[in-house]
Parts: structure tokens; C-alpha cells; sequence
């Protein structure tokens, strides 16, 4: 059970007002709220340890690096990968995409086959066509049905020897379906496809075991999951990894350096060219054991507790339509009311304090697919609460009164 008045006292932010009034934040699929232990570690770090890591033998240097690889071996547990090597830190999910595209680069070529599905963020979408566009590789959509699942027919048939990489979310970030990775994921591996599962909207809601899933490829953002901007993690295994050539050159990512020859360091090191965000890295570390002092399982059963609630409330409102009725979803509706803009709507419920997202969400594609500019989205985390819900409820029919 989760004890949502303790647990709000851990977020300074909530206490704001916006606009005069109590803050209501539903905007936790764009990024989610900091508490202060996550915070508390940043300080930390700058205040008695900030120093480079790996290189120093002083003792500043060596704490932070024995920080930082604490924080790696964390999220290496959190997600049960086999090793620590296999957990790449890098600037979030966008960057941990862009290191894969760039590494198959030399791997492939004209009559290889990559699918993607149609409900992917554009940093799950572009960084692909860039890659096609430099092989001649071939993009393919898996297509989505009107309740906002994928066409797992459609998938079957794309699939074939040619296939070489499959892209899904385990979560879409428009719509909240959560998709059934399990099945994608042996689908693929049937016919000798890699798999990158995009878990950016995923790790903050469900329980995610990379080993159990047999999972090629995983990549993830800290800011979701309680932790700050400008840190995530590609995770792969070792073998694939190996496979990629760096990324970029730099310090930390070599073996030996000459003018002759230079040879590159293992994993994770090759991927980690430069001095990285060693607090954000730490931080992450921090959000994840504060996730886990609350239990990803009892947060995913009380924002699952909202949703239904949510949907229930909103859906009492004539004219409101929720985009995305998939069964399994996280705790995210996307909806508008009748012909009104869904930025009309959001703007006045700002002035009400609430915060929402309105436009296409990153997923221009799902817009596309139901004709519509965009939607409002409002999307709940642990830290949300019923009463939130209900002036979500009132501030949506005030805003329908006044705009139509
Ligand atoms: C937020 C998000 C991304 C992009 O994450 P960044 O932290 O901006 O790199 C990608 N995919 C999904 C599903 C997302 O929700």
C-alpha cells in the first residue's frame, strides 16, 4: 500500500502554487517530479566529493568513481541484467538509440528489413530513417489498431529472414499502452531479428527483468523515473555491444592511443567517451533505490487505482473522447472534447494549476493515425492523489463551458 500524504512530503515541488493555486502535476510522462533524496544526492556530490572519475588516484576521485559504478551496479540490479558492463550510461533514451543506429551502420545493408512500430516516440523512429537512409536498409511500420494495440498479425507476417532489428516501445508515451514485449520479443528472436525495446515510458510504472525477457537491446531515461535530466542507460548484451563499433572518440573510451594505432576499451568504457554526468549518474542511482523503497509493484497497483479512476471521472464528461483503450495501460489519457484544440484546453487548465501535455506528443505518427492534431494528455504518478483527479475533472468542464 502505498501512503501517498508521506510520500508527497518528499516532493518539495508539489507544495508549489501556479497561478494562485496548488500545484497539480500530470505531466509525469514528459518528466517526472525529483523527491529530495534524489535531490539531496546531487548536493552531496557537489558539496563534499565533485571530482573526474576513473582517472584520479586522490581520494575526491576514487569516491566519486566508486559512486558512479555503485549507481551503474543499482541499475544493473533493478533491471537484472547479467553485468554491469552491459549497462551503458549516456545522456538518455534519444542518445542510447543514436549509439545502436550508429553502430549498424557497417552492419547493414540494401535487403535488410527493420521494423518499426506506429506508436513510437520520434527519437524510436528517426534515428532509423537515418539509418536506412545511409545503408539502404529497409523501414517497415507494424502497424496499430484503433484501441491503440498493435497489429500482432500484421507483425507476424513483416517478420521474415530479412529482418534484422524490430523497434517497440514496452509503453507508449501517447497513449499508455503497455505492449506485450513478451510476445514481440519471441517473434523476433524466431527468425534471428534483435529486438531494442524503448522503456523510457515503462521503467517508472512496471517491473521490467532484462534477463528474464531475453532482451537484445534496452534503453531508458532517468528523468521518468524520479531521477534528473541528461542521464540514461543503454543497455545490450555483451556479445551485441562487442558487435558496435564505438560511437565517438575520446578519453575514457581507449585502450592505447598512438598515432599508428589506437585500441579501444571494453565494455562499458568504449561507449563512454569524455567526462560523462557523473551526478546525474549518481542520482540515477538515488531514484532508483528511492523506487525501490517504495516497490515499483505497489506504485504500478496504485496508479493503476487512478486509471481506472480517471477514465471512470472523465469519461462522464459529454463530448470527451480517451485516444487508447488498450486492456494493459499505465496511468496515461490522452483525450479531447469535441472540436475544441487540445492547446485551448490545456492553457485554461493551467490557469487552474493543473498541468497537462497537449499536441502530438513526440508520436506525430498516432496523430496521424486518428486524424486528429493532437490530444491533452494528463499522466499520473505514485505521487498523484483522487482529490488531484477530481479538479482535473472540474477544470475540463469549466474549460468546455467556456470554449464551446
Ligand atoms: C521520453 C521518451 C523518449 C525520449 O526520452 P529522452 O529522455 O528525451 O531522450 C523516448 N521514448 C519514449 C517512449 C519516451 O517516453
Amino acid at each position: 500500500m502505498i501512503d501517498v500524504a508521506r510520500i508527497r512530503e518528499d516532493f518539495p515541488i508539489l507544495n508549489r502554487k501556479v497561478h494562485g493555486q496548488p500545484l497539480v502535476y500530470f505531466d509525469n510522462a514528459a518528466t517526472s517530479q525529483t523527491p529530495k533524496q534524489v535531490i539531496n544526492s546531487i548536493v552531496d556530490y557537489y558539496e563534499n566529493y565533485n571530482a573526474n572519475i576513473h582517472r584520479g588516484v586522490h581520494a575526491l576521485s576514487q569516491e566519486a568513481t566508486d559512486a558512479y559504478e555503485q549507481a551503474r551496479i543499482k541499475i544493473q540490479k533493478h533491471f537484472n541484467a547479467a553485468h554491469s558492463h552491459e549497462i551503458i550510461f549516456t545522456s538518455g533514451t534519444t542518445h542510447a538509440i543514436n549509439i545502436i543506429a550508429s553502430g549498424y551502420q557497417t552492419l547493414l545493408g540494401p535487403g535488410d528489413e527493420l521494423l518499426v512500430s506506429a506508436m513510437e516516440h520520434h527519437s524510436n523512429i528517426v534515428p532509423w530513417q537515418m539509418l536506412c537512409e545511409k545503408t539502404g536498409a529497409q523501414l517497415k511500420v507494424i502497424p496499430m489498431l484503433p484501441n491503440g494495440t498493435l497489429d500482432l498479425e500484421a507483425y507476424q507476417k513483416l517478420l521474415s529472414p530479412r529482418t534484422q532489428l524490430v523497434f517497440v516501445n514496452h509503453v507508449s508515451n501517447a497513449l499508455g499502452t503497455i505492449n506485450p514485449i513478451e510476445k514481440l520479443i519471441a517473434a523476433a528472436h524466431a527468425v534471428d531479428a534483435k529486438i531494442v525495446i524503448d522503456g523510457a515510458q515503462a521503467a517508472p510504472h512496471i517491473a521490467t527483468d532484462l534477463q528474464q525477457l531475453d532482451l537484445d537491446y534496452y534503453v531508458t531515461s532517468a528523468h521518468k523515473i524520479c531521477g534528473p535530466t541528461g542521464v540514461g542507460i543503454l543497455y545490450g548484451k555483451s556479445a551485441l555491444l562487442n558487435l558496435l563499433p564505438p560511437y565517438q572518440g575520446g578519453g575514457e573510451m581507449i585502450a592505447t592511443v598512438t598515432f599508428e594505432k589506437t585500441t579501444y576499451a571494453g565494455l562499458p568504457h568504449k561507449f563512454e567517451a569524455g567526462t560523462p554526468n557523473i551526478a546525474g549518474g549518481i542520482a540515477f542511482g538515488a531514484a532508483i533505490d528511492y523506487i525501490q523503497s517504495i516497490g515499483i509493484d505497489a506504485i504500478a497497483a496504485y496508479e493503476e487505482e487512478l486509471l481506472r479512476y480517471a477514465t471512470a471521472q472523465l469519461s462522464k464528461i459529454e463530448g470527451l473522447k480517451i485516444y487508447g483503450q488498450a486492456p494493459h495501460k499505465t496511468a496515461v489519457i490522452s483525450f479531447n472534447v469535441g472540436a475544441i484544440h487540445p492547446y485551448d484546453i490545456g492553457t485554461i487548465l493551467d490557469k487552474m494549476g493543473i498541468a497537462v501535455r497537449t499536441g502530438h506528443h513526440c508520436a506525430q505518427p498516432i496523430m496521424d493515425y486518428y486524424q486528429i492534431p493532437g490530444t491533452v494528455r494528463a499522466s499520473f504518478s505514485f505521487y498523484n492523489t483522487k482529490e488531484e483527479i477530481d479538479r482535473l475533472v472540474v477544470a475540463v468542464n469549466k474549460a468546455k463551458m467556456m470554449l464551446e
